[in-house]
């Protein structure tokens, strides 16, 4: 766990969160040190996901822990995430996200899917996900395509969200 450091996650409207992502070639040192940092990142913010976009880098790497507050940290990595099959059963849940502080708003989003992705260690994990796992994958999924959970919302409620973001990073700024 040593040398692990906080980066800076970008918040919208920068436009870099608006990249597509690209895939890993393999696990290597390297990207394990960016799943280091972005486990490090995403406690310090504090949240439970985090796709590396939001950090700057545009590949196909997420870091999660869906972990109580009460319990044992649950790291959980995933190098290039497929969505194998849906359950086509929609649920409403509040998401939030650290790229868009304190905004949260409900979105529908399937209740279980089943994944493919290479953990920590470049194996392969075919599993379902379901609940607020299902959820959270399903959201840091789609920061790799560029889609962020306000895009689902109505333009209004939008930009809203990156008023207010602005607003608070400037007031951030001038401190
Ligand atoms: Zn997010």
């Amino acid at each position: 766990m040593k040398g692990m450091s906080i980066r800076p996650i970008l918040t919208v409207p920068n436009p870099a969160l608006k990249q597509i992502s690209k895939p890993v070639d393999s696990v290597t040192d390297e990207i394990r040190t960016l799943m280091d940092d972005m486990l490090e990142t995403m406690y310090a913010a504090p949240g439970i996901g985090l796709a590396a976009v939001q950090v700057g880098v545009p590949i196909n790497v997420i870091v999660m822990d869906l972990a109580k507050s009460d319990d044992e940290p649950a790291p959980q990595y995933f190098v290039n995430p497929e969505i194998l099959e849906i359950v086509e059963e929609m649920k409403p849940y509040e998401e939030g996200c650290l790229s868009i502080p304190d905004v949260y708003d409900e979105i529908d989003r399937a209740e279980r899917v089943k994944l493919k992705y290479l953990d920590y260690d470049g194996n392969e994990v075919i599993e379902w996900a379901e609940d607020l796992y299902a959820v959270c994958i399903q959201h840091e999924m789609d920061h790799l395509k560029g889609i962020l959970f306000i895009d689902y919302l109505s333009r209004l409620k939008r930009t809203r969200a990156v008023k207010k973001v602005q607003k608070t990073e400037k007031l951030k700024a001038a401190e």
